[in-house]
């Protein structure tokens, strides 16, 4: 990682590190027998000696835990890494990264509201997009690697501007702080996916963001086993100025207010809780967040450098590259490009042979984990919105997607090199 690497708050004797304060924070936040983890709790409930307190914990008067639909103790640990990880001030779980878009939507939009994202959503995003419009809010998708587009499309009722940081497939880089700037300028919330690059590549933060969103289920966790998402509060927004706060949760000092409600509606009201055993998977999985992600844009950077020259390769989309529209941009906000990639065969070219003659590289959807993966994009996940939604969106029926993990080089490269080499001798 490059100086840019985002650093967290001081120890006494300087800046601790990410990796650091990851691998210390739950043994110097008190666990029974020195015990170096935060315990599974897998309690429903949580009781108290005086009736007093119960009430006190569920007027908001005194923290604590009473039913785990709202959060039990190794998620709260979880939801302080998080926080920490942005650099923001407070952080809810989910089950999953879905879960944790969506109760952001439901819990803070109501009828007639609009929302402008960006035209390269995650899939699963832009088909919850849908889903609002469905249930009398609007959309306005444009592309935001151009500040302008995100503008333009403002109206009086606008409420959310949501983007990627780095989109998925196709790796577009949203114009990020210029959006920024002019939400603030607008007193705008402006949510920002940070899934693609993650925390230790770019705090959303950084560019103004209100809210961040990340699925914990991808590079957080990387060891595809946990299904996790997170909304991080940062501190940026205003919320006495966001009008669609309830008066229950308009107490106290307004900078709790949004995630209060996001708490309230979208995890005590809709319910995708995070379990205690996957907030376990995910905190023990995020120990080596730092050196996964670096060793795993190393391989990234290679890969794409190497397939760029390839004869059988007719495009390479990744951020890294110079040849890259907003290669620029990724230089001067990332700590390093991400490990996702995408790219097309030249015409002609057996895309399915292809897959199939990797050895090393998964076939499966996923990113973000150790493993390798590769994935046909036009035919899978961006299957069910039809051929002139994809053409919309710049997916070429050929686009496959990899998702870079943290083998060894040589054997990466030795798997691309023999399978392009099998499907050039089988030409369609
Ligand atoms: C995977 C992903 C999500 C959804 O996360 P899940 O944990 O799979 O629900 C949201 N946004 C982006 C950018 C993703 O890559």
């Amino acid at each position: 990682m490059n100086s840019s690497t985002p650093r967290g708050p001081r120890g006494p004797r300087g800046p601790r590190g990410i990796t650091t304060q990851l691998l210390h924070a739950d043994r110097l936040g008190g666990v029974e027998h020195g015990a170096t983890h935060k315990p599974i709790h897998v309690a429903s409930a949580f009781g108290y000696d005086k009736a007093a307190d119960l009430v006190a914990v569920f007027q908001g008067e005194r923290s604590g835990h009473v039913y785990a639909r709202q959060g039990n103790p190794t998620t709260t640990a979880l939801e302080q890494k998080i926080t920490m990880l942005e650099a923001g001030c407070g952080t809810v779980c989910f089950a999953t990264g879905m879960a944790a878009i969506a109760a952001v939507m439901f819990s803070l939009l109501r009828q007639g509201d609009h929302v402008v994202a960006s035209r390269f959503l995650f899939g699963n995003t832009a088909s919850l997009m849908q889903t609002l419009e469905s249930i009398g809010c609007s959309v306005t998708l444009v592309d935001a690697t151009d500040m302008a587009n995100v503008e333009r499309a403002l109206r009086p009722t606008t409420r959310i501007v949501f983007v990627e940081t780095i989109a998925n497939p196709r790796t577009q880089v949203a114009d990020l702080a210029a959006i920024g700037t002019m939400c603030a300028t607008r007193g705008l919330l402006y949510v920002v996916d940070n899934t693609m690059s993650g925390p230790c590549l770019f705090r959303p933060a950084s560019v103004g963001a209100g809210l961040v969103v990340n699925s914990l289920t991808k590079s957080i966790s990387g060891h595809g086993n946990a299904l996790g998402g997170a909304v991080t509060d940062t501190g940026c927004f205003d919320w006495s100025a966001y009008p669609n706060i309830l008066p229950a949760y308009r107490k106290g000092a307004a900078a709790t207010w949004g995630l209060l409600q996001v708490r309230k509606k979208g995890l005590r009201d809709m319910g995708a809780t995070l379990t205690a055993d996957s907030a376990h998977r995910i905190s023990s999985g995020a120990e080596t967040l730092v050196l996964r992600v670096e060793r795993a844009c190393e391989n990234a950077l290679l890969l794409a450098s190497w397939l760029e020259d390839r004869p059988e390769v007719a495009r390479v989309h990744y951020p890294g590259l110079p040849s890259h529209a907003q290669h620029a941009n990724a230089r001067k906000w990332f700590a390093a490009f991400g490990a996702l990639l995408s790219f097309e065969l030249r015409d002609g070219l057996d895309m399915m042979g292809f897959l199939d003659a990797l050895q090393v590289v998964i076939k499966s959807s996923h990113l973000g984990d150790n493993r390798t993966l590769a994935i046909p994009v036009a035919p899978t996940i961006f299957w069910e919105m039809g051929a002139d939604k994809r053409a919309d969106m710049d997916i070429a029926d050929t686009l496959i997607r990899v998702s870079v993990g943290i083998e060894d080089i040589d054997d990466l490269l030795a798997d691309f090199e023999q399978a392009l080499l099998a499907c050039c001798s089988t030409v369609v």
